[in-house]
């Protein structure tokens, strides 16, 4: 905890100590790597790191622990097109993760090889206005040490905001509100392949998807995220509570390890029992989760939660009828899917218990056949078009049904 407090007090002294050209004008600070590095300390024990920026910006350093992480936010930090694992050297720090974290902020993750405390942290800005240098010792610690050091001082200049939102109920216009959620974004690309990420084909798809919903009628549509920002699961079904959301869709393309697999598939939320293939996909993005540095220490709480909410809420038959509906739609636009295009499987960001939910995997990215397809604006037509048509069906359904259910 010592070096984590020295940390934060050497931010708080810059932020008085920075001249005013610092904060002036909104400029990025960009990252000089030529000067920049991330190396072993002397005999190889703990690790020395130095970022070199064109000017200094506000900051804050903690650890988090499972597995051991360093975190280090900025605001408005352009990274460029640095590899950050061209900044590495060493073997003390694994791996280096820099990217967006939410608007105006950016995120720095490093995987540890073992328990490192902070020791030094501290941000020179030049008087000259020759930029800034931040400079972080790490030594190696117990793992006890390290666990009660670890975890994100909560500080609103940083953090994501509270997911928790009072759901806001759609307003009686006789549109259907459909949340749109692009999956991953910012520092957690998603699947990649060929140069492509997951997170950049599904915030142009739900683009696309919204105009087509739009020009139907019918439809009122928002999106969870509109730039290449970072959401945490959670902050994505708060965002469709928010949105006063009658249906949630959240759009993946994620790769597979093993095996080829093609189409289309609709998950909705698993009671229980999952197969073997669901339960790689959710650790996945769960994972996604770690490695954008959130501290999920509370994470079996929360699937036991989603589950909880679960067996309280009709919403899953509505759900599986919907994934139904949206593989018909597909099917029929797109002519295939999935040879098992209903599945089921534990994904947090389906845990809005209370709005029927599906997560659609509109192919896998690990296939060039199917990275070609979303790459093609043609067939991303013919899927909007199948998930609209999914929707309009499950929506005529779903109201003859909901005369039913007061009856
Ligand atoms: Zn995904």
């Amino acid at each position: 905890m010592g070096g984590l407090l020295k940390g934060m007090a050497l931010a708080a002294a810059f932020a008085v100590a920075a001249p005013a050209a610092a904060q002036e004008m909104g400029a990025l600070a960009r990252l000089d790597a030529e000067r920049s590095f991330v190396r072993d300390g002397r005999l190889g024990q703990g690790a020395e790191m130095r970022l070199a920026l064109s000017q200094g910006v506000p900051w804050r350093i903690f650890t988090l622990d499972d597995p051991p992480r360093l975190v280090i936010d900025f605001r408005e930090v352009d990274w460029g097109p640095v590899d950050p694992s061209s900044l590495l050297a060493g073997e003390q720090v694994q791996t280096l993760r820099i990217g967006a974290f939410r608007a105006g902020w950016s995120r720095l993750v490093a995987d540890l090889a073992g328990p490192l405390e902070v020791a030094t942290a501290g941000l020179d800005v030049s008087e000259d206005g020759g930029g800034a240098m931040l400079r972080v010792s790490l030594a190696p610690t117990d793992a006890a040490t390290f666990a009660a050091g670890a975890g994100a001082p909560r500080d609103p200049r940083f953090d994501l905001p509270e997911p928790a939102a009072t759901p806001v109920l759609p307003p009686k216009d006789g549109l259907l509100h459909v949340v749109l959620d692009p999956g991953h974004g910012g520092i957690d690309p998603g699947a990649q392949h060929g140069g492509a990420t997951e997170a950049d084909l599904m915030l142009t798809f739900a683009r696309e998807l919204e105009e087509v919903l739009m020009r139907a009628g019918g439809f009122q549509v928002a999106l969870t995220r509109q730039g290449d920002i970072f959401m945490s699961l959670e902050a994505r079904v708060a965002a469709a509570h928010r949105a006063g959301a009658e249906v949630f869709i959240s759009l993946h393309a994620d790769a597979i390890e093993e095996g080829i697999a093609r189409g289309a598939s609709v998950y909705t939320l698993a009671r229980d029992a999952q197969d073997a293939a669901s339960r790689a996909l959710v650790e996945r993005h769960e994972r996604g989760e770690i490695l954008a540095g959130l501290d999920l220490s509370g994470a079996d709480d929360r699937v036991a939660g989603v589950l909880m909410d679960l067996a309280r809420q009709d919403s899953a038959p509505r759900s599986r009828a919907l994934a139904e509906a949206l593989v018909g739609g597909i099917q029929e636009q797109e002519g295939a899917v999935h040879k098992r295009p209903l599945r089921e499987a534990g994904f947090s960001v389906l845990k809005a218990a209370d709005i029927p939910s599906v997560l659609i995997e509109l192919g896998f990215l690990s296939t060039d056949e199917e990275l070609r397809n979303m790459q093609d604006p043609e067939w991303r037509a013919r899927m909007a078009r199948g998930i609209r048509d999914g929707l309009e069906a499950w929506e005529r359904e779903d109201t003859a049904e909901a005369g039913l259910r007061r009856r």
